[in-house]
């Protein structure tokens, strides 16, 4: 079954992020390197973070391999073309989990050293209820902005309990 891309720029509006992202998992296909699975990326999403010539861009279904340990980022479906990190304008938090200063947020430009910054001075962090607001304002571009092409929110939740159980380990 074919993920419905038409849906995907709302994904971020409507709440139903969960939704379209496991649908997207469940057309997968296997990235050539790692030969992990792969998400579904709209063709625009991947236009939007290449750094190289979009002449090379094939009228082909692309998916995006989210293993930290793999230089690939995307992938087409026959698994004959690939474009790894360094042909992708922006730095792909999957692929460097452990860095304080990639973007995991690339709408509101959170990383992973600001969200920690913010609870060690207050104890609380307000990222996920600021990028809600954002999200109702109709300030999200998750869709080209962000290089899985989808929601950064079960990424920035998943930083933030991250965060929090460091700092009570420290404590
Ligand atoms: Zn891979």
């Amino acid at each position: 079954m074919q993920p419905d891309l038409t849906n995907q720029h709302s994904c971020c509006s409507n709440g139903a992020c969960e939704i379209s992202i496991s649908q997207i998992t469940a057309s997968a296909g296997l990235c050539p390197a790692s030969g992990s699975k792969g998400r579904r990326v709209d063709g625009a999403t991947v236009k939007a973070m290449l750094a190289v010539s979009l002449t090379e861009v094939r009228d082909a279904p692309y998916f995006f391999c989210k293993d930290a340990d793999c230089p690939v980022v995307y992938f087409s479906d026959d698994g004959t073309q690939t474009f790894t990190k360094d042909q992708i304008r922006e730095r792909v938090y999957q692929k460097e989990p452990d860095s304080d200063d990639v973007f995991v947020c690339y709408c509101f430009r959170h990383t992973p050293g600001s969200i920690r910054a913010e609870l060690i001075a207050t104890g609380e962090s307000t990222v996920v209820e600021g990028i809600n607001a954002g999200i109702q304002a109709g300030q999200c571009a998750c869709d080209i902005r962000n290089p899985q092409g989808s929601c950064c929110l079960g990424n920035v939740n998943a930083v933030v309990k991250a965060v929090q159980q460091t700092m009570k380990v420290e404590a």
